[in-house]
């Protein structure tokens, strides 16, 4: 892949070395450019990462500069470790440091398990469970050479419930549990924190058209999904506590 789609994009006003950096896959869209726009508004470098979408990527990076914030973009197929790397050390040249890493991007499939294909099935544990995975082996061994760092790992409520005809995705999400508790226990001793947060139904790309309303937020307490602004702003809230590790944070009104 070419350099320059990797490099860094847009401008780096008012950078200074003790400004705090965060680096969010999935940035382009959805969640992830929600998330992007709260840490740029709270004086955060941002590095936003986009796949394929480079146009959305700068959209998102123009609600950060527009909210005061100051960013870049970066490609990378979560799916492929050398991408991954790549995009890390980018990062890093760029900023020095990465205090904090939101492992966000994600995909889904809809077909019941009998009739999954292995190639869908594939795709969406190759994204959503190995692409953390990826994620985890190239900012971790930073993030411990700095002696600090912090992991926010998006998952799913169907990764605890399962959701008809969401298998490949329910498995991916479920283990990402799994992954978020191991790698919290190892990193935990170079105060490295590794958290999961479940963001709740959102009207995104990934799950506009299975959105539940009426009687199907029934498990909901509140008898809503949750505001996507709020969820943003919790994650960024969450990803700077100094003290907690190996938790999973449910920011809608299902009981877990
Ligand atoms: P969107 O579909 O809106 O955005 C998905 C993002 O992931 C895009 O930025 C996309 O990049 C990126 N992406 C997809 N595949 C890859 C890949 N192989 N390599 C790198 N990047 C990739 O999704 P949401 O914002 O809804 O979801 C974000 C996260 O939140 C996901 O992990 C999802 O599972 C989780 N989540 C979402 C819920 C919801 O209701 N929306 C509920 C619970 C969890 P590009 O734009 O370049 O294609």
């Amino acid at each position: 892949m070419a350099r320059q789609s990797r490099s860094q994009v847009g401008p780096t006003r008012h950078r200074s070395p003790s400004t705090k950096t965060v680096l969010v896959t999935g940035g382009s869209r959805g969640i992830g450019r929600a998330i992007c726009r709260i840490f740029g508004q709270s004086g955060w470098q941002v590095g936003v990462h986009y796949r394929e979408r480079k146009a959305e990527a700068l959209d998102t990076l123009d609600l950060i500069q527009t909210a005061g914030g100051t960013g870049s973009i970066y490609q990378a197929d979560v799916r492929h470790a050398d991408q991954v790397a790549a995009m890390v050390d980018a990062f890093c040249r760029d900023h020095a440091h990465l205090d904090v890493m939101i492992c966000n991007a994600g995909t889904a499939a809809s077909a019941l398990v009998v009739r999954q294909s292995v190639e869908e099935w594939e795709r969406v544990i190759e994204t959503n469970l190995t692409g953390v995975f990826h994620c985890l082996q190239a900012a971790a061994p930073r993030m411990v050479e700095q002696k600090a760092g912090s992991i926010i790992i998006i998952g799913s409520y169907a990764g605890l419930q399962g959701t008809m005809g969401q298998a490949a995705y329910a498995a991916s999400k479920a283990g990402l549990f799994g992954l978020m508790k191991t790698a919290a226990l190892e990193l935990g001793p170079s105060n490295v924190r590794v958290n999961l947060v479940l963001p709740g139904w959102q009207k995104t790309d990934l799950a506009s058209h299975r959105l539940p309303e009426g009687e199907a937020l029934h498990d909901h307490c509140l008898g809503r999904t949750p505001n996507l602004e709020e969820v943003a702003k919790s994650v960024v809230h969450l990803a700077q506590l100094e003290d907690v590790a190996g938790q999973v944070w449910n920011l809608d009104s299902r009981i877990l």
